[in-house]
C-alpha cells in the first residue's frame, strides 16, 4: 500500500493537470489511447507491437493505468505493462512475449467492470478497446464485431441495417466483456435474458498464441466456456459472431412512480398482470432510487420511490400498446404518484431518456455493485427496502431488479443458472474517503437478498465478498471451466477470476 501512494498522489496531480487541459476525456474514451499522441519514446519493446507499450517505469503510467477502467474506483493494482494492440496479429505477438517472459495476462475491452478486472498485479494488460471493426450480414442477420466495440457503435450499425442486438442498457459499455459474462441487454425478454446465448461464433487466441475458431462445430468446448465465463475466460477474444434480430419497428414505455412506503402497490399489481395477461414478452424494470427532484429540505429516508417502467418492443405500435394496456387498466396506474404511459421511442433515444450517462445508472463516480439472479425477485425488493430506505448511502445508490429474464438453459454455454430476475444493488458515489460507507451498505444487502438467489451474475458482481465469482456458476459448470482452464492454460497465463484478497487491495 505505502509504495503506490506516492506514485498515486503524483498521478493525481497529472490527472488534475490533463483534465483541465481536456484530454482526459480523450483517454476515457478508450479507443483513443492508441493514437493518442504523448509526445515520448517508450523503454519496452515487444517484437510485433506496434502500439504503445507503458511499462511501470512510464512517467505516464499511472494515467494510463487508471484509464483501463472506466469508472472512478481505480483498483489498488499495479500490472508491469499495459499494451495497446492494434491489430489481431498484435494480439498474438503480446500473448507470445507475455508467455516467454512470464508475464500473466489480463485483458480490457470497454473498461467498465465494476471490479476493474482488467487491472491485476504484475503481468501485462492487454487493451483491446482499438480493436473497433463491426461488420453485419443482413442476409444471415449476424454481426461480426472486434472486442473494442461499445453499445452504442453496434446500435448504430444494426440499425442502419434494420437489425437489433441486446446490447448494453447503456451507450459506453463494452459489448465484449458484457456479452461474455452474460449480458442482460435492451430487450432482453425476447432474446433469451443473456446476450451470451446470441454468440454464435468467436476468434479466440489461445495461451499458445494461436489464432483458432470457435463455434458449435470447431472448438466447441472453447464455445462453451467463451459463452458465460465472462472475466475468467482463459484467452483473448478477437472478434465475436453475433446473432442479431429484426430491429423493433415500435418501441414503447409505460413508466409509474410510487413513493418507497408503497412498494407493494408495485410488486402486488406485477404478480396479477403477469399471472393474467402474458406480458413474457415485456421488459418490467422496477428501480428502487431517490426521487431525482426531492428539494433538499426534505430527508433522504422520505424521497425514495420505486419507478417501474415496462418496455415493449414489438412491430407495431398497436401491438406495443396492447401489450401495455394489462398495466394502464391495473391499480398500479390508478394508485401512482406519477405516471407516464405509451411513450414511444427509438433504440437510440431509450439510451438517453433511461439509461443516459447523467443518471444514476450511468455515472461516473466510484462504483461498486452485487447481484442476485431469483426467481422471487418482489421478495427480493421487500427484503432490502428498509435498508435502501434508511441507510442508503448517497442519492445515486439504487436498486434495479429485471423481471421477465426468460433465460432457457442451453447445453452449449457455461452460463448456469435459469432465473426470472436479476436483482443489483449499486452504489455510485464520489469521495475516496466515503469508500467505506458505501462498501458497508453493500455488504449489508448479502444477507438480505442472497437468501433469495438462485445464483449470481459475474459481469455485476463484488469479489470482496466471499466466494462471489464461484457462486456465479453451478458446481459441474465450475468443475467443467477449471478443466478446460488446464487444457488451454495450463501454465496459468490468463489470470483466474478476481479473489476476495486481490479485490481488498491487501
Ligand atoms: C454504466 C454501466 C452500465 C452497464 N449496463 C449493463 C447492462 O445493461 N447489462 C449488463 O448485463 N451489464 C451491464 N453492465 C455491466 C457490464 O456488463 C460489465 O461491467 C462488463 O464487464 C463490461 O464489459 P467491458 O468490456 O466494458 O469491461 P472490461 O472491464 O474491459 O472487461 C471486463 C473483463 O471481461 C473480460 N473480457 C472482456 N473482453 C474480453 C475479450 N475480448 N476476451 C477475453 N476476455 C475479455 C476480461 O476478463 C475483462 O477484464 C454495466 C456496467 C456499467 C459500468
Amino acid at each position: 500500500m505505502k509504495q503506490s501512494r506516492t506514485p498515486r498522489r503524483l498521478a493525481m496531480k497529472q490527472l488534475a493537470s490533463m483534465a483541465a487541459m481536456g484530454v482526459l476525456a480523450t483517454l476515457r474514451s478508450g479507443p483513443a489511447l492508441a493514437s493518442a499522441a504523448i509526445g515520448r519514446i517508450y523503454g519496452t519493446r515487444i517484437p510485433g507491437v506496434q502500439g504503445k507499450v507503458i511499462s511501470k517505469q512510464d512517467s505516464n503510467y499511472e494515467l494510463w493505468r487508471q484509464a483501463m477502467v472506466w469508472h472512478h474506483s481505480k483498483p489498488q493494482r499495479y500490472p508491469e505493462l499495459i499494451v495497446q494492440v492494434q491489430s489481431v496479429e498484435e494480439v498474438v505477438a503480446a500473448v507470445k512475449y507475455a508467455a516467454n517472459n512470464k508475464l500473466k495476462v489480463a485483458l480490457r475491452a470497454g473498461g467498465h467492470n465494476s471490479t476493474g478486472t482488467a487491472v491485476r498485479n504484475g503481468g501485462m494488460v492487454i487493451d483491446l478497446s482499438a480493436l473497433r471493426d463491426v461488420r453485419i450480414d443482413t442476409s444471415k442477420q449476424t454481426a461480426s464485431i472486434q472486442p473494442g466495440v461499445r453499445s452504442l457503435q453496434l446500435t448504430r450499425a444494426a440499425e442502419a441495417k434494420g437489425l437489433s442486438f441486446p446490447v448494453p442498457h447503456c451507450p459506453s459499455v463494452g459489448v465484449s466483456g458484457f456479452t461474455l459474462g452474460g449480458g442482460i441487454g435492451l430487450n432482453y425478454a425476447q432474446h433469451g435474458g443473456m446476450a451470451t446465448h446470441s454468440i454464435i461464433g468467436a476468434e479466440v487466441v489461445t495461451a499458445e498464441g494461436k489464432l483458432v475458431t470457435v463455434n458449435a462445430n470447431e472448438n466447441p468446448d472453447l464455445f462453451w466456456a467463451v459463452r458465460g465465463a465472462g472475466p475468467g475466460f482463459f484467452g483473448v477474444v478477437t472478434r465475436l459472431h453475433l446473432q442479431l434480430y429484426p430491429l423493433p419497428k415500435a418501441i414503447m414505455t409505460s413508466s409509474y412512480i410510487v413513493p418507497l412506503d408503497e412498494l407493494e402497490i408495485v410488486t402486488s399489481n406485477l404478480q396479477k398482470i403477469r399471472k393474467e395477461n402474458d406480458v413474457s414478452r415485456v421488459e418490467l424494470l422496477a428501480v428502487l432510487t431517490e426521487h431525482p427532484e426531492a428539494p433538499p429540505e426534505v430527508p433522504p429516508e422520505e424521497s425514495k420511490i420505486c419507478f417501474f417502467t415496462a418496455f415493449a418492443y414489438e412491430d407495431s405500435v398497436a401491438e406495443a400498446r396492447a401489450l401495455l394496456e394489462p398495466f394502464a387498466r391495473s391499480d398500479l396506474a390508478a394508485k401512482s404518484a406519477v405516471k407516464d404511459e405509451f411513450v414511444e421511442f427509438s433504440m437510440e433515444e431509450l439510451y438517453d431518456k433511461y439509461f443516459s450517462l447523467r443518471d444514476p445508472a450511468g455515472r461516473q463516480g466510484r462504483y461498486k455493485v452485487d447481484n442476485v439472479l431469483t426467481n422471487d425477485g418482489s421478495g427480493v425488493l421487500h427484503a432490502l427496502a428498509d435498508h435502501f430506505r434508511n441507510n442508503a448511502p448517497t442519492k445515486d445508490c439504487h436498486i434495479l431488479a429485471s423481471y421477465n429474464m426468460n433465460i432457457e438453459h442451453q447445453e452449449d454455454s457455461c452460463f448456469s443458472w435459469v432465473a426470472d430476475c436479476y436483482v443489483g444493488c449499486y452504489v455510485i458515489w464520489d469521495k475516496e474517503e466515503e469508500d467505506g460507507v458505501n462498501y458497508d451498505w453493500l455488504s449489508k444487502t448479502l444477507p438480505l437478498m442472497d437468501p433469495f438467489a438462485i445464483g449470481h451474475y459475474p459481469n455485476e458482481v463484488e469479489p470482496r465478498h466471499t466466494d462471489r465469482y464461484r457462486k456465479c456458476y453451478s458446481d459441474e459448470d465450475w468443475r467443467r471451466l477449471e478443466q478446460l482452464r488446464n487444457k488451454y492454460d495450463p501454465s496459468g497465463l490468463f489470470h483466474h477470476y478476481l479473489t476476495q484478497v486481490e479485490a481488498r487491495g491487501v
